[in-house]
């Protein structure tokens, strides 16, 4: 029996994540979840799941959810609040494993606590590790814990890489083991074939539409402006160990393959499937087994055409940023992603238009470019200095 923590529950990570653990239940225990401020969603999960401890951050929604427990006798839940109870939760002696499912660099520290207590960590989160880098893989390797890709992509390539590169997450060494390049696939979003005279007029709601995946609002955002193939560049060569041009990104608008690995005798290995996220967070809980996870076989005799094509820097300037962030050093990678939350939520709240979330990322990353990183209180530093400079940027864009 695997006990298991689940960060970021009510998400769509999270809530697909105890869809694979409800058809497992004599494999896997709900010690303990949480969520920021979904107070109905966390009563239903702690009525379904009864686990030990939720945390809610938010710390009226920690007293919703504690007077609507009591008042039907859930007393043996214990309800916490605050940034502080989600590390120690994370780090509590009676889990094995953590689902690492909050969205935003919010997702650090308790991330980082996970590893720190040796935990096997089911990551979702690529914030954490696009913020902090070289720091959290340093964790990583002086740890017992286990790190394990849930992003689609990475836990594609994870699944084609042999099983000694495998063991070796954070630290693997691609040229020992044959491989000539990571194919890192991305489907483009919905805005492939939008004319760009459109662009700065997208809404929110259209940006969510993503046309493969059914994901929570800021990646979802994150996929239109092809930001979130950005991160997960960087994401790819923190886990796997590389340099910017040992990865490529390939447009793939199907998502059936998910990721591929090339291999030096021109070999190329590939994880497909059908776009759901249960098949890598099954992966992920299972490994090295197999468990069933509730995601259709994948129909090939009624599957749309493969496609793949290289991807217009023109039409995803966010992408160009990430590229060059990521060649640039952590500074510029801490910062940029600060930036983009903060002008993802400016847009999802209709404060700019799509467009300007490249031109505040791009004035941000340019403001922070070289600053140095060292320790996770630098991470800390720049991300809300680096937010502080988006929110000020996005000021001046209402003026004009
Ligand atoms: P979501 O918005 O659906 O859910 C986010 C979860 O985090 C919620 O439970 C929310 O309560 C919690 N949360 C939000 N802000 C918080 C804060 N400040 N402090 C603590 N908790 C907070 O997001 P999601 O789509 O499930 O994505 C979660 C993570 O997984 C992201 O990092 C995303 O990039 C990654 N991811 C998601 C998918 C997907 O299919 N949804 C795929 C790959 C990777
Ligand atoms: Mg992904």
């Amino acid at each position: 029996m695997q006990n298991l923590c689940v960060l970021g529950a009510t998400g769509s990570i999270g809530l697909s994540t105890l869809d694979v653990v409800r058809r497992h239940p004599d494999k896997y225990n709900i010690v303990s979840l949480s969520a920021h401020t979904r107070v109905d969603a966390m009563y239903d999960l702690c009525v379904e799941f009864s686990p030990k401890t939720v945390v809610m951050v938010d710390e009226y929604c920690a007293e919703q959810l504690k007077l609507k427990l009591i008042a039907q006798d859930y007393h043996h839940i214990e309800v916490l609040a605050g940034t502080q109870a989600l590390t120690d939760l994370a780090s509590c002696p009676s889990i094995d494993t953590v689902m690492a499912a909050i969205v935003g660099a919010s997702g650090l520290l308790p991330t980082l606590a996970a590893i720190k207590a040796d935990k096997r960590v089911l990551l979702a989160n690529k914030e954490s590790l696009v913020t902090s880098g070289q720091i959290f893989i340093d964790a990583l390797t002086a740890s017992k814990a286990e790190l394990l890709p849930i992003d689609s992509e990475h836990n594609a390539i994870f699944q084609s890489l042999p099983l000694g590169m495998q063991s070796k997450v954070g630290h693997g060494n691609i040229a020992d083991y044959g491989i000539s390049k990571i194919l890192l696939t991305g489907s483009g979003g919905p805005f492939r074939e939008t004319p760009l005279t459109e662009f700065d007029d997208i809404t929110p709601d259209q940006a969510c539409a993503h046309p493969n995946w059914d994901m929570g609002r800021k990646i979802s955002v994150d996929s239109a402006t092809m930001m979130n193939k950005g991160l997960e560049l960087i994401e790819a060569k923190w886990l796997f160990n590389l340099a910017v041009d040992d990865i490529q990104v390939v447009l793939h608008p199907q998502s059936t393959i998910h990721s591929m690995v090339q291999y030096v005798d021109g070999s190329v290995i590939a994880q497909m499937g059908n776009p759901d996220m249960r098949t890598p967070i099954a992966h992920a809980l299972s490994y090295p087994q197999r468990i069933e996870s509730g995601v259709q076989p994948f129909d090939f005799f009624n599957c749309k055409n493969f496609e793949f094509s290289p991807a217009d820097l023109n039409r995803y300037p966010n992408l160009k940023l990430a590229i060059d962030a990521c060649r640039q050093g952590q500074g510029a990678c801490t910062a940029l992603n600060a930036a983009n939350e903060i002008a993802v939520a400016a847009f999802l709240n209709t404060e700019i238009k799509f467009t300007e979330i490249s031109v505040v990322n791009e004035a941000v990353m340019k403001h922070f470019y070289d600053v140095e990183i060292a320790t996770i209180d630098d991470v800390i530093k720049l991300d809300s200095d680096a937010r502080t400079f988006a929110k000020n940027t996005i000021k001046t864009l209402d003026v004009t």
